[in-house]
């Protein structure tokens, strides 16, 4: 992606350094245009050296002119991240002027923009500046990162820090994507879960939570508010998602029903265990306690129950429910009597073992099988987990 970062003079322009690195990393291609504020903080340099690119600090400088005309430099981003973004630029973009190389640039671009406010907490709360930002949002079609709150440069406590990178990084892919999911509630579960048989023992599964973890991420991505209900996983909660963390399918059934009902779409990527332990022990079994047999019982089946409920046959508004299905052998088959058996509206069926498979893995590949008499099964991948979720949650907003 070609990020155009504009950095403007706040104390957190120091930060600016880490942002392009992080941009950097990950293959982005950036460009910094710094306001004369923002050199007093830190310079040019340090952020040519990071990005690898001139910096554009002068709308009269003649030889950055001739390299790159700032029209050329307007067109030429992906999207343009204002980071961080003073009172007074803010004040400036909400009134159309253009008296330095950035605000000439964010007037001649058609690029999407997001703005990162970072200031002390009262300058954040000023009723103007709210204003100024209220308007780059609803009538310039901004997207605005909200600052985070805590203890700011000016020892103060309150909103005004400006976010981590990750945050920025996320602020600017939901700018270029199409924001399929704005307005929607969605709640992902993901993992496997854990039954124990006493604490140092329990009975799970080979899930990673990746697939999971992907849909959530790509449900923000694409404009959702986004909750995940996961089982134990290593990895970390994708950025703007609320995690709730689950160890059984008891507290994952509990997690998921009693948010059911005010979600658009429930997905349920877990790998729920099936059976738990009849009597699990509150201290650890010796060997020689046990029998060599271990007394099982079923677990609800959150899936059938929220089918039951919400599903295609039930009356009244409630959310989509989508399933997924992890088959060894005839997929789509079985997926498609999944479907059926659960009652949901759509199912996702993916393959354990073989090149793709769906468990613990970072590729798959997946069909889509609807509830819909005689709908066509739509079939994603080979493909990383992220491209698939992205590409099942358009299928979805698609209806
Ligand atoms: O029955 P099976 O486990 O193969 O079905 C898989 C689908 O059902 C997944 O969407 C999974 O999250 C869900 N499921 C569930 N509760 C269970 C077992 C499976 O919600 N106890």
């Amino acid at each position: 992606m070609k990020v155009l970062l504009g950095v403007t003079g706040g104390i957190a322009a120091y930060k600016a350094a880490n942002l392009v690195r992080a941009f950097v990393k990950r293959g982005d291609e950036v460009r910094v245009v710094m306001t004369r504020g923002a050199q007093e903080f830190i310079t040019p340099l340090t952020l040519q050296i990071l990005s690898e690119n001139r910096v554009g600090v002068d709308l009269w400088d003649a030889t950055f002119e001739s390299e790159i005309g700032h029209i050329d430099l307007a067109r030429w981003p992906d999207v343009i991240l204002v980071a961080p973004a003073t009172a007074h630029v803010i004040a400036k973009l909400a009134n159309g002027m253009a008296d330095d190389l950035l605000t000439t640039l964010l007037l001649a671009t058609t690029s999407p923009v997001v703005i990162a406010p970072a200031m002390n907490t009262q300058m954040y709360l000023h009723p103007r500046v709210q204003a100024n930002m209220k308007l780059l949002r609803d009538e310039l079609g901004y997207s605005l990162v909200t600052p985070d709150a805590g203890e700011l440069a000016c020892k103060e406590v309150g909103p005004g820090r400006l976010p981590d990178p990750p945050i920025l990084l996320a602020g600017a892919d939901r700018a270029v994507r199409p924001q399929v999911l704005a307005g929607k509630k969605v709640l992902v579960t993901a993992g496997p879960t854990r039954e124990h048989i006493d604490p140092a023992r329990f009975i799970s599964n080979p899930s990673s939570g990746k697939m999971g973890y992907a849909l959530a991420e790509q449900a923000f991505l694409l404009g959702a508010q986004v909750t995940l209900v996961s089982g134990p996983s290593a990895l970390d909660a994708p950025v703007g998602v609320e995690r709730v963390s689950v160890t059984t399918a008891q507290q994952m059934f509990d997690a998921v029903t009693s948010r059911a009902a005010e979600q658009d779409y429930i997905v349920k990527a877990a790998a729920v265990a099936d059976w738990r332990p009849v009597d699990p022990s509150e201290k650890k079994r010796s060997k020689s306690d046990m029998s060599g047999v271990l007394e099982l019982t079923r677990n609800p089946d959150i899936l059938a129950t929220l089918g039951e409920q919400y599903g295609p046959g039930s009356a009244g508004d409630g959310p989509i429910i989508i399933g997924f299905a992890a088959e060894s052998h005839d997929v789509e088959e079985r997926g498609v009597a999944k479907l059926a058996r659960k009652k949901a509206h759509w199912l996702v069926a993916n393959k354990i073992g073989g090149a793709t498979s769906s468990f613990g893995s970072s590729e798959s590949s997946a069909s889509l099988i609807y509830h819909e008499p005689g709908r066509e099964i739509r079939r994603f991948g080979p493909a990383l987990k992220q491209e698939i979720a992205g590409q099942i949650w358009r299928a979805i907003a698609a209806g």
